[in-house]
């Protein structure tokens, strides 16, 4: 059987394992760059950057200046009822730098997740249709808007339910559902054929509001759309009046060697949804999109009262800064380059590693047993190890190795985290795990 059928086969049990991501308990205490310290004072290389939310690295001297001088001039006004100077600034920045050469509006959240939600809430006030199209492995947060459009972990929603209703979902072009020999357009092609199922079957395509996807899923386990794909199903919902939505929350801001990931293909979604990163890890989300969308909801319908806070907004424009001054996209793309030719020569090495898949700094490395099922007790002996000797790494979907370090990291401490893991795989590899 061929190793990512029988990922498929296994999949519930994958899902079940999936939340087990406390391999090990420490306390951080502070972080500097693409490091962090315990409590204890032992310091780890940061191969997670807090969930991809710190690509500009853990306490960016530029960020922090940013906050000092915010928070001493003005911590807080609600931009629900007056906007302030560092947020008002925020809102042309990110309208300016949002792909898409049309008139766009930001709304700010506090998360990821409510940023979805209020990407749902302007589809459906702008099309006034109720149903939402997303995808099998999404994760789009943990409201019930955001978790009823994602479709990655029954330990998720299990005790949750009922979700909202009319979510609809799809499959994934998940490289694990390719066939042996496929080329990328018959794959793609094929799994639009599913994409369009329920639009033929039960689904009006005119009562449709929205299609959100992860250009790249990251909690899927950092899987990629192919290019074909993604066409045909923008050009579906142009030719059906549907908002095209990207969740950019992981992804975006440099992690794929991109500013945002649709950039890598060459497409401007009508909605993107931006969070993590965007205040170097601050609560702050953004949904940047076409005016005329955005307007369509009216005010009371969106608001958290400390959304686009100042403090937040101010380390987002610092955070701007850096992406650009540093050029963190292009770094993500060099890092990216070097730590792939390291995973693809450890594949050949090591038969208990799968598939391997990096978009810039940006990596999944499923690692499965010696019939090529995922193997989860492996991940976890791993990733333990990998803490023991100094860094930290958790994996997605129980399975995958997830590696997302901080874009700021250094080649010596790339080289040095690369050393770590490939002493684990050599222990692995002899037994001694
Ligand atoms: N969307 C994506 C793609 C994510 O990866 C996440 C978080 O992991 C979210 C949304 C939710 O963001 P938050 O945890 O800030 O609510």
């Amino acid at each position: 059987m061929d190793k990512n059928q029988s990922i498929l086969q296994n999949e519930s049990q994958y899902l079940a394992d999936a939340t087990r991501i406390n391999y090990f308990d420490i306390v951080i205490d502070h972080g500097q760059g693409a490091t962090v310290t315990d409590a204890d004072g032992k310091t780890y290389l940061d191969l997670l950057a807090s969930a991809s939310a710190t690509n500009t690295g853990h306490s960016h001297p530029k960020v922090v200046e940013a906050i000092t001088k915010q928070a001493q001039k003005l911590i807080q006004y609600t931009p629900a009822y007056f906007s302030n100077t560092a947020t008002a600034k925020l809102v042309d920045r990110l309208a300016s730098i949002a792909p898409g050469d049309f008139e766009k509006e930001v709304a700010f959240g506090n998360s990821g997740s409510d940023a979805n939600d209020a990407i749902i809430k302007f589809a459906r006030a702008y099309t006034k249709r109720p149903y939402v199209v997303s995808f099998t492995g999404a994760y789009h947060g943990s409201t019930f808007g955001s978790m009823s459009m994602s479709a990655v972990s029954l330990n998720m929603t299990r005790k949750m339910g009922p979700l909202l209703p009319g979510m609809v979902k799809v499959p994934y072009p998940d490289q694990h559902q390719r066939r042996t020999g496929e080329s990328d357009d018959e794959f793609s092609e094929r799994m639009f054929e599913q994409f369009r199922l329920p639009f033929e079957t039960y689904l009006p395509a005119d009562e449709v509001a929205l299609v959100e996807i992860e250009a790249i899923q990251g909690d899927g386990g950092i899987v990629k759309a192919p290019q074909r794909y993604m066409d045909l199903v923008y050009d579906f919902t142009r030719q059906h009046g549907i908002v095209f939505a990207v969740d950019e929350v992981n992804q975006g801001l440099g992690r794929t060697g991109k500013m945002w990931s649709i950039d890598n293909f060459g497409i401007a979604p009508d909605l993107i949804a931006v969070g993590k990163s965007i205040a170097s890890g601050l609560p702050l989300s953004a949904v940047i999109g076409r005016k005329e969308i955005m307007e369509s909801l009216d005010a009371p319908a969106n608001v958290y009262t400390t959304a686009g806070n100042p403090v937040a907004a101010a380390a987002a424009l610092a955070t701007l800064d850096v992406i650009e001054e540093e050029k963190l996209a292009d770094r993500s793309h060099q890092l990216g380059i070097k730590a792939r030719k390291f995973f693809e020569d450890a594949a050949k090495k090591y038969n208990f590693i799968g598939d391997v898949r990096l978009y810039g700094f940006n990596g999944g490395i499923d690692i499965v047993d010696a019939d090529g099922r995922p193997d989860v007790k492996a991940t976890t002996k791993l990733i333990y190890r990998i803490y023991e000797l100094g860094a930290i790494m958790i994996s997605l979907r129980g399975s995958t190795l997830r590696f997302q370090p901080p874009l700021v990291m250094t080649d010596a401490q790339l080289d040095q985290s690369l050393a770590i893991i490939d002493q684990a795989f050599s222990e692995l590899a002899a037994g001694k795990l």
